[in-house]
């Protein structure tokens, strides 16, 4: 028997049409879509707004899927990390990161990364496999169910393991199902992020097909430094992405967020600070600093406190938006870069 494929990988438009071939209203569409993520149903038996027959029809063709929970382990922060194992043996992590009035969750969009730059451990193994949309969800849909306050999530960043746009079709269907506000998930366009290394060619296609806010990881200011940090640089080197920025359609008073991992003696002297205000001048842009979250056999430090404080300050005083996110979960490896993913669970 074929196995069944999950109804989340199918959007509104292409349950509706699923439906209609087969003689069924296509308003079907959004009443099943939201017994799944307003109500989070696990099967079609107890959809009791609809027929027998078409509750049989669903059951014989599609699953609904869950993520299997491998672990949680939660930090000393309050940052939770979230291991999933996925039907074919590979390893997928969240974090919850909780804020002052609500939940921030970081979530995957592939199996590791292709795109291996040299401060990410997620880019060490190189790339197992895109992650379907379903899967996508799923972590948010899996996660929302395990709070206590389901609602209080409301925050999603697309900074998990893998690079968003090198997985474009999965993705965007995705964003469109956690931001359809007719099926209960509802989540803000402005309130889901999605981070880049700078696939340059996706950027026009992201800003056509979705209103989310977007976030660049730049990294540094120079090419030489960005072409050994980031091998993406040289297909599309700084000016080429930042022209993209400048491109970029953005809704009246929402900005681009730069991300810019600090990195001791590499991409921290003051010259870069000021080379970075002069870089993103003409660009709708706040900043995010990331100081470097260390893992095992990283060559790279973070730098200490005054040449953080520093490099912000410059930044300021070019009148940016400048924060300094000092990542949560380190001591669980939750942090941003710390996602490993593909390892097996032993126990
Ligand atoms: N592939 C996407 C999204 C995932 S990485 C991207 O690169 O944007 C999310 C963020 O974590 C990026 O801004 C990246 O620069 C940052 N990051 C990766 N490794 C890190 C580390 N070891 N310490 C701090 N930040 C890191
Ligand atoms: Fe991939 Fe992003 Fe890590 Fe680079 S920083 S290897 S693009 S996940």
């Amino acid at each position: 028997m074929m196995p069944k494929s999950d109804i989340k990988d199918m959007s509104q438009d292409q349950l509706a049409a699923w439906l209609e071939k087969r003689g069924i209203a296509s308003y079907r569409a959004p009443q099943i879509l939201k017994w799944i993520y307003l109500r989070q149903a696990d099967e079609f038996e107890g959809m009791t707004d609809l027929s027998k027959e078409i509750r049989t029809l669903l059951d014989s063709q599609f699953s609904i899927n869950r993520l299997e929970k491998n672990r949680v382990e939660k930090s000393r922060d309050g940052s939770k990390k979230y291991l999933f194992r996925l039907p074919d043996g590979n390893v997928i992590e969240n974090v919850l990161i909780p804020e002052r009035d609500h939940y921030t969750l970081c979530i995957s969009s592939q199996v590791g990364c292709a795109l291996g730059c040299r401060f990410c451990l997620t880019g060490r193994g190189g790339l197992s496999r895109n992650l379907t949309s379903g899967e996508i969800i799923s972590q948010v849909r899996d996660i929302q169910k395990d709070l206590d306050e389901p609602k209080s999530l409301t925050n999603i960043v697309l900074m998990g393991m893998g690079e968003p746009l090198a997985n474009y079709e999965n993705v965007v269907k995705a964003i469109h199902t956690l931001t359809d506000t007719t099926l209960g998930l509802g989540f803000s366009n402005r309130k889901v992020t999605l981070s880049t290394s700078g696939l340059v060619d996706r950027l026009p296609d992201l800003g056509r097909d979705t209103t989310v806010s977007l976030a660049i990881s730049l990294n540094a200011t120079d090419n030489k430094i960005r072409d050994w940090l980031m091998p993406i640089n040289k297909k599309y080197p700084i000016e080429t992405l930042l022209e993209a920025c400048r491109r970029y359609p953005l809704k009246p008073h929402r900005r681009i967020t730069f991300e810019y991992i600090l990195l001791k003696g590499v991409n921290d002297s003051a010259k870069d600070a000021r080379q970075l205000a002069k870089l993103l001048r003409s660009t709708r842009a706040k900043i995010n600093l990331i100081p470097f979250n260390p893992f095992e056999n990283s060559e790279f430090q973070r730098p200490d406190e005054s040449v953080i404080n520093r490099f912000q300050q410059i930044l300021l005083s070019n009148n940016y938006t400048a924060i300094i996110r000092r990542s949560k979960g380190q001591d669980i490896s939750a942090a941003c870069g710390q996602l490993k993913g593909h390892h097996r669970q032993a126990h």
